[in-house]
């Protein structure tokens, strides 16, 4: 279902912003933002499915701020690496949850009907200085790569940063 309602967000966003040319990374903010509201939306109905849908979100969270936010990272470090459409998901997603935590839904709809660019809307700066900022976690200590121990605190500090992000610092 997350995947449907992901591709919709696309088609929604596509058609209120009149089809115009939209970045990969900001089209797929809209694709997360609908993701969330699906999201708020089962939560409003106290649906029988949103403990899945819950563990489903957290699971993808682990691709796209695991796997793709390492693959976004060794890009910037060997600069002739070619262009993957999976660099563009770890600042979506989380510009799409700053988004979705400080914008009222009218605003977020005005969002989905702009034609232009997000950095004509959106402090760009600003949200990715509180993405560097905001977490009051401790830095993960070296481990052997492709260890037990290693994925397991991979996976624990995946867990405390979205628990930091949802109750606010631990
Ligand atoms: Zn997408």
């Amino acid at each position: 279902m997350i995947d449907l309602v992901h591709e919709y967000g696309h088609a929604a966003h596509h058609y209120a912003c009149g089809h115009a040319n939209i970045s990969p990374i900001f089209r797929e903010v809209f694709a997360f933002l609908a993701e969330l509201m699906l999201l708020e939306h089962l939560c409003s109905l106290e649906h029988s499915d949103l403990q899945l849908l819950e563990q489903t979100m957290l699971f993808d969270d682990e691709g796209y701020l695991g796997d793709d936010l390492t693959l976004l990272a060794d890009s910037v470090r060997d600069r002739q690496s070619s262009y993957e459409y999976r660099w563009n998901y770890p600042i979506a997603r989380y510009m799409a949850g700053w988004i979705f935590k400080y914008y009222d839904r009218d605003s977020i709809y005005s969002l989905f009907q702009h034609d232009g660019s997000l950095t004509d809307l959106l402090n760009i700066d600003e949200i990715l200085r509180a993405a560097c900022s905001g977490n009051t976690l401790p830095e993960l200590p070296d481990l052997p790569k492709d260890s037990a121990q290693s994925a397991y605190a991979y996976l624990g500090a995946m867990t405390m940063l979205d628990m930091e992000y949802l109750e606010g610092p631990l």
